[in-house]
């Protein structure tokens, strides 16, 4: 097995070649936003040419050295000139405005070691609006020596005006030929979740190690179970209490796009559990109402680290799965009667109805 985590990753190389041109040049962004969707190594990338802008004399490939004083401070964390930001407490959770300003700050200050300064945000997707907003004066007058790189999924979902003073670093996954003999070597596993990860050979790894593929699978079958009436949305959602409402969530949308792709001929799934259901519920639903069901499901994603009753979620996407699978509108409130019937309701400023009292 090869220790992934420190290795190079192949698919990078075009992207970091533009990057190690720049610095040569002395021509680096003040701000670089790099972006792709999950499992590509975007911190990893990020981090590296941090490591070479904070290097005293990069190698020939571009790498820092990793012998000079400055790499090992920044190895051990502890560079003066290096600062990164990260959501306080869940990964997932917002950036804030606090944090922003003390990232500002950081970047006004003259170089401890008359280089350069290198900030990280990550996952800059994740800063709310207001510290978004923070952020615009500083990439608009952006202080000399200064370089700040945005991780990001979604570049679109930037604000417009940040977008404008960012130079993109866009990764994209590799053919999937490359991907399944890359993952050949490393986790043999991960072969048949690259369709699932779409595309991204670390997060299938991540998917194989946790043993998602089951779960997957038995999701599928009560999704299925539920559109052909042999199980109640309710006692389905009470299998899946103590799973994790983020990971549930993820999973259902994985299986949502897939239903949405309805490409099964030739998709790399082929040795998936629950591909055989996949396709006997994609001969069963009415595909009219699947996207106003997605757009249900992103909108309780977005709230997810908001304290939510999990079990109530879960009943309910899974009553509003049936309405939709069959066809028929969902209606406007998004707490199925069901729902309100238990301790939670729906109170102003509250986007979906489910939140824990
Ligand atoms: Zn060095």
């Amino acid at each position: 097995m090869i220790a992934v985590q420190t290795e190079r990753l192949p698919w990078h190389q075009p992207v970091w070649d533009q990057l190690v041109g720049c610095h040569r040049r002395g021509r680096v962004p003040h701000a670089i936003a790099v972006a792709g969707i999950a499992g590509l190594g975007k911190s990893r990338l990020a981090t590296r040419f941090a490591q070479t802008l904070l290097c005293v004399s990069p190698r020939s490939d571009g790498d820092g050295c990793s012998r000079c004083r400055r790499c090992d401070l920044q190895a051990a964390g502890s560079h003066p000139d290096h600062y990164a930001v990260y959501p306080e407490s869940d990964p997932s959770g917002p950036i804030k405005i606090d944090q922003i300003r003390r990232l500002i700050e950081f970047l006004m200050q003259s170089s401890q070691y008359g280089g350069y300064r290198v900030a990280l945000l990550d996952p800059a997707d994740n800063m709310t609006l207001a510290a978004a907003s923070s952020l615009l004066k500083t990439l608009e007058e952006p202080p000399a020596a200064a370089v700040l790189m945005l991780v990001v999924r979604q570049f679109s979902r930037l604000p417009a005006t940040l977008r404008s003073r960012c130079r993109l670093v866009q990764l994209q996954p590799p053919p999937a030929t490359f991907a399944r003999e890359w993952l050949t070597e490393r986790c043999p596993d991960a072969i048949g979740l690259l369709a699932l990860a779409g595309g991204a050979p670390l997060r299938a790894m991540a998917y194989a190690q946790a043993g998602v593929e089951k779960r997957y699978a038995a999701l599928i079958a009560d999704l299925l179970a539920i559109v052909e009436g042999r199980r109640a949305p309710v006692l389905a959602a009470q299998d899946w209490i103590g799973v994790g409402l983020r990971e549930w969530i993820e999973l259902l949308q994985l299986a949502l796009a897939e239903l949405a792709r309805a490409v099964f001929a030739e998709c790399e799934t082929a040795h998936i559990a629950g591909r055989a259901d996949l396709q006997t519920l994609n001969q069963r639903i009415d595909h009219s109402c699947l996207h106003d069901y997605m757009e249900e499901v992103v909108a309780i994603r977005r709230v997810l680290d908001q304290p939510l009753n999990e079990q109530l979620v879960i009943e309910d996407l899974f009553i509003r799965w049936r309405i939709a699978a069959r066809g028929a509108r969902l209606a406007n409130d998004r707490v199925s009667g069901h729902a309100t019937k238990g301790a939670v309701r729906r109170t102003p400023g509250d986007p979906v109805g489910f939140h824990q009292r």
